[in-house]
């Protein structure tokens, strides 16, 4: 589908939401560039980049990486992506995260998906992912076609470092001491659309319906 004008949209959810597996499916749908600071840093940790090194054990200790170093680092990549329509994943994931990103552009629409947190728990431990690309997958709901090996590529999943037990449970609390207040942020502003369910499965078809709707409804009926 080819969108008639630039569309920026952000993706909110605490870890294990399923926004690494909407998102992949939004940009697949809607021609959007996904950018997820989750897979910038761990593309930076991977590639023994300065900054990965420094940030590796802030990411395997589930604290957020500061708010200065991770809005300089996306902000420049959406710079250099120009004139493109894209999908902010992880970020941002403060308020002063998202002032900086405010400071500069301004979101058309944040899809937030609300999953219980007991939901997260159980999936984050049955989560591989195939580090190149971002992509995820769950043992219990989305398995690979082969066991241990990405669909793509046929490359080897692995699981990441901080999804382990006392690992998920730091990020759950630093999203919900860090990251709730940007929810309200966005509300404030009128752009934040609430997505509640326990499968992802079952979300989907709602964002989709929600996105056509944003992205191809005519000039004048723009909710
Ligand atoms: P999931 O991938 O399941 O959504 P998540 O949201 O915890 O889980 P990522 O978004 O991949 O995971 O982020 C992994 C880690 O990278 C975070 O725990 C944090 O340390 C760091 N990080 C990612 N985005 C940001 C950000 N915007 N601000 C600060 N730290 C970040
Ligand atoms: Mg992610």
């Amino acid at each position: 589908m080819v969108l008639q004008r630039i569309f920026r949209a952000v993706i909110m959810g605490p870890p294990g939401s399923g926004k690494g597996t909407v998102s992949g499916r939004i940009t697949k749908t809607f021609q959007l560039k996904h950018v997820s600071s989750g897979d910038i840093l761990r593309a930076n940790v991977n590639a023994k980049t300065e900054l990965g090194l420094l940030m590796k054990s802030c990411i395997d200790q589930g604290q957020l990486v500061p708010d200065g170093v991770m809005s300089r680092l996306i902000l420049g990549d959406l710079r250099a992506l120009g004139n493109t329509s894209w999908l902010l994943d992880g970020f941002p994931r403060t308020v002063a995260q998202a002032e900086a990103l405010e400071d500069v552009y301004s979101v058309d629409t944040v899809i937030n998906l609300n999953v219980p947190f007991q939901t997260i728990k159980q999936r984050l431990t049955s989560r591989w992912t195939h580090l190149p690309s971002g992509r995820v997958y769950n043992t219990d709901f989305n398995p690979p076609k082969v066991v241990g090996t990405d669909d793509v590529t046929g490359e080897a999943l692995v699981q990441r470092d901080d999804d382990t037990p006392v690992t998920v449970m730091r990020r759950l609390k630093a999203y919900e001491n860090q990251t709730e207040p940007v929810l309200e942020y966005f509300r404030c502003k009128g752009v934040l659309a609430t997505f509640t369910g326990t499968e992802t499965n079952k979300i989907w078809p709602h964002v989709e319906a929600f996105l056509h709707k944003k992205l191809f409804a005519s000039a004048g009926n723009i909710s």
